[in-house]
């Protein structure tokens, strides 16, 4: 019996048949191309942080964890090339030191580089469009073990960027940074019908703006960061310790575990949420914008156009009260840009992305399946790498140039050496 690989979750598994390690992208197209001739399927893994089975390895698991130094830069240009291994965090502490940073992060930084980017992982910033954007170029090994390089003016770069793991394994990522910026961060409670009165506001006149409904309460947490000059007044370590270790984490892991044994108290215990009060300081942007996770949980997200989002959350008040369910955990809203990658959730559209979350153990479905419903009636595109329910034929609907997608993927992989269960389920054989 093989080594068994699990995702950060735990909900998805893989006891594949061979687990490489290459140190170099001859070394991935080797691999590659002894499993295709061998007619042997191959999955590449990052950090296990997707929730769907994008990652899971049903032949050979290729396990870039040696591929994650920097390559080259940042050059004038502030272009910086990296093996597809790095790390967001491993990148960004590179980056500080350079006086660079990438424009804009997700929530956490344990993500590899080429991870995140094949399933669309964003931030928030109505006008910064998801990580992939910042992408330049690729060194991609297609299903025959062909090294391909994609650069900037290459049409192709636009489907490889997100490319779900369809259509190649990416062994070196070109990635534009900005100078190193601060962020003046403020998170502060607010009631949910005024975020959703002034919305607009909100959203445009922050640089990055987020808030955490809570379900079973009219309150919303609310951050809003923007960059700033004012000099770094970071939070003081004990009162971080204090708001982001113990209150977000080990706190609110205690109020989920006693939700899940009583469920009939998570509205009580929601209305204690809100009390964490308000903050305000300033720090660097990748310090600000990644956090700890310490509490396990399963997760859908879903992008739609930014207009709908207050009819959406609305829609979702309802059914959370209409169907009794009860809701441990924030739902969490975030804007972004549209772009011009093919697959990306936010293709040519200005979206919002709501997310929602179970507690690890309990029971995601029912409430899950409410949420996407009423994601469906807004065009809702599921992040690639969080739970969803959706097949091929409905995905086909959401995205203008998916034929184009999959035509791509026939030239790059026409044996489907990159097969896994998921990628059935989204793309089809
Ligand atoms: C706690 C937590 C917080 C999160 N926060 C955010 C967030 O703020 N915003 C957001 O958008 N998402 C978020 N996510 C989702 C996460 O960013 C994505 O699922 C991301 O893909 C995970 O990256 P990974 O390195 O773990 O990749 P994996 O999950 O291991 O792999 C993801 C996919 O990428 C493919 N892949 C990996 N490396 C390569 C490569 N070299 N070449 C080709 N394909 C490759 C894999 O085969 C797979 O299909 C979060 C997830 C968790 C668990």
């Amino acid at each position: 019996m093989g080594k068994t690989w699990t995702n950060w979750a735990g909900n998805q598994r893989a006891t594949p048949q061979t687990w490489v390690k290459p140190k170099s992208l001859g070394e991935i197209a080797a691999a590659v191309g002894e499993a295709s001739a061998q007619g042997r399927k191959v999955k590449v893994i990052g950090s296990g942080h997707s929730f769907t089975g994008a990652a899971v390895a049903q032949g050979v698991l290729l396990d870039l964890s040696h591929m994650c130094r920097v390559v080259s830069g940042p050059n004038e240009d502030g272009v910086v090339e990296v093996e597809a291994g790095i790390t967001l965090s491993a990148l960004n502490e590179y980056l500080f030191l350079q006086g660079r940073a990438l424009q804009n992060l997700g929530d956490i930084s344990y993500q590899t580089v080429s991870g995140a980017i094949s399933t669309g992982t964003h931030g928030t910033g109505v006008h910064i469009g998801g990580l992939a954007q910042q992408v330049v170029g690729l060194t991609l090994v297609d299903g025959q073990g062909n090294i391909v390089e994609i650069n900037e003016e290459d049409a192709l770069l636009h489907f490889v960027r997100v490319g779900v793991g369809a259509l190649g394994v990416i062994g070196h990522v070109k990635i534009r940074t900005v100078p190193k910026f601060a962020l003046h961060v403020e998170e502060k409670p607010m009631r949910l019908s005024f975020v959703l009165d002034n919305l607009e506001d909100l959203v445009s006149r922050n640089d990055h703006f987020e808030f955490f409904w809570i379900p079973h309460t009219k309150w919303a947490l609310t951050k809003q960061n923007n960059r700033t000059d004012l000099p770094l007044a970071p939070i003081p370590s004990l009162k971080k310790w204090w708001q982001k270790s113990f209150m977000e984490n080990t706190a609110f892991g205690m109020v989920c575990r006693l939700g899940k044994l009583f469920p009939a108290l998570i509205p009580r215990l929601a209305t204690a949420l809100p009390g964490s009060g308000s903050t305000s300081y300033v720090d660097e942007s990748f310090r600000v914008f990644a956090s700890e996770r310490k509490v396990k949980f399963v997760e859908m997200e879903y992008a739609i156009p930014y207009e709908h989002c207050r009819s959406a959350i609305e829609d979702m008040e309802r059914v959370i009260f209409e169907k009794n369910y009860k809701v441990s955990f924030p739902v969490e809203v975030r804007f972004t840009a549209g772009d011009d990658n093919v697959l990306s959730t936010a293709h040519a559209r200005q979206s919002a992305y709501i997310a929602v979350h179970m507690y690890k153990g309990c029971d995601y479905g029912p409430y899950f399946a409410s949420v996407a419903e009423i994601m469906a009636k807004y065009e809702g595109r599921p992040h690639w790498g969080k739970m969803h329910f959706l097949s091929n034929e409905q995905l086909s609907r959401l995205y203008p140039r998916w034929a184009e997608f999959l035509a791509v993927r026939d030239k790059l992989d026409p044996q489907r050496t990159f097969h896994n269960d998921y990628l059935d389920q989204v793309f089809g054989k």
